[in-house]
């Protein structure tokens, strides 16, 4: 596969004690290609930064669909998000050959395991909780529908809590909430704490009884964008046994705005020095960002990143925990 297609081109020496566990997988925890697309087969090819033949192109791959919704009016944003809900389901059902959306722990065992190339896995989160309005039972609703992830907002203030580019409407998670936290953890939906506030973050780390994620951020002392967790919030994911994924906006990566390889790798070695390898994964914004950073056209690219990683003598399985499997073992765990 093509993690090891690319370590056997650089002749490092193979992993010589590979167990059933050792499956090799991408695993990417952001994308919005819903939202940029209005047909399912567009899903499969397109000219935009994803698509899932191009994902494939780096090997077996599960990527997060993100549902998501601009503006300030919630119900416009709940309709947008309910259509980009329908459209997955519809390509799963057109397409169940080359689509199949993850809900539960066997579906997912099942999907790495049996190996079909041109299927790509997926699973449904949410970006922004105004589509759940102030409901606990319209949350339910979603999980029996596929939501597995629920990232509580975007860049605005929400029921649920505030943002890190809102105005502290609620002074972190509201009481609401807090509803919707543990009703979350309770249906086996995974809380992601990307664009939420430093106070919702530390409420939530309060709180929440599972790990929680942030699905799409990367380090606030390497690049100060308050998108960014601080070491403090990169220890306490850690400590929650949670996961952070690697955001590729070259505004999250560097204080310039023009970003490299290096960039990248800068906040892996960061995360890894501060808790270990074994928490990072990426969440690489693909078709929610504007620009992406030199060398990475789109999906297809991921594998230079694991490229780089190889080339600086970083273990192979930490590089295949980091190209997939850390996500997919707490997938495992929380579905
Ligand atoms: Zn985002």
């Amino acid at each position: 596969m093509a993690i090891l297609m690319i370590f056997s081109s650089l002749e490092t020496h193979s992993d010589t004690n590979k167990g059933t566990d050792d499956m090799d997988i991408f695993f990417d925890a952001h994308c919005d290609i819903l939202s940029a697309i209005t047909k399912p087969e567009e899903l499969f090819s397109n000219n935009r930064h994803w698509d899932a033949e191009r994902a494939l192109s780096n090997g077996n791959f599960i990527q997060v669909l993100s549902l998501f919704g601009e503006g300030r009016n919630q119900h416009e944003i709940k309709d947008k998000m309910e259509g980009q809900l329908a459209m997955a389901l519809l390509a799963e059902k057109s397409y169940p050959e080359r689509i199949k959306i993850i809900r539960g722990k066997d579906e997912l065992s099942n999907f790495v395991n049996c190996s079909e190339p041109h299927k790509a896995g997926c699973l449904i989160e949410v970006e922004g909780a105004e589509v759940i309005g102030e409901s606990l039972s319209e949350l339910e609703r979603l999980y029996e529908a596929g939501l597995r992830i629920l990232t509580l907002c975007w860049n605005y203030d929400n029921a649920v809590c505030d943002s890190a580019a809102g105005d502290s409407m609620h002074n972190g998670l509201s009481a609401f909430g807090r509803q919707v936290v543990e009703r979350a953890e309770e249906l086996g939906i995974i809380i992601d704490v990307s664009h939420a506030s430093d106070k919702t973050f530390f409420d939530i780390a309060e709180i929440s009884r599972k790990p929680f994620i942030a699905s799409h951020s990367n380090c606030r002392s390497i690049c100060s964008h308050r998108r960014n967790l601080t070491d403090e919030q990169i220890k306490c994911i850690a400590e929650s046994g949670g996961v952070i994924g690697i955001n590729l906006c070259p505004d999250f990566l560097n204080n310039s705005g023009n970003a490299g390889l290096t960039d990248i790798i800068r906040h892996i070695e960061h995360i890894s020095s501060l808790v270990g390898t074994e928490y990072i994964g990426f969440g690489c914004d693909f078709d929610g960002i504007e620009s992406l950073p030199a060398g990475i056209s789109g999906v297809q690219d991921m594998g230079k990143i694991i490229e780089a990683l190889l080339r600086l003598n970083y273990k192979e399985k930490d590089v295949e925990d980091i190209a997939g499997l850390n996500f997919v073992r707490l997938m495992q765990v929380m579905l």
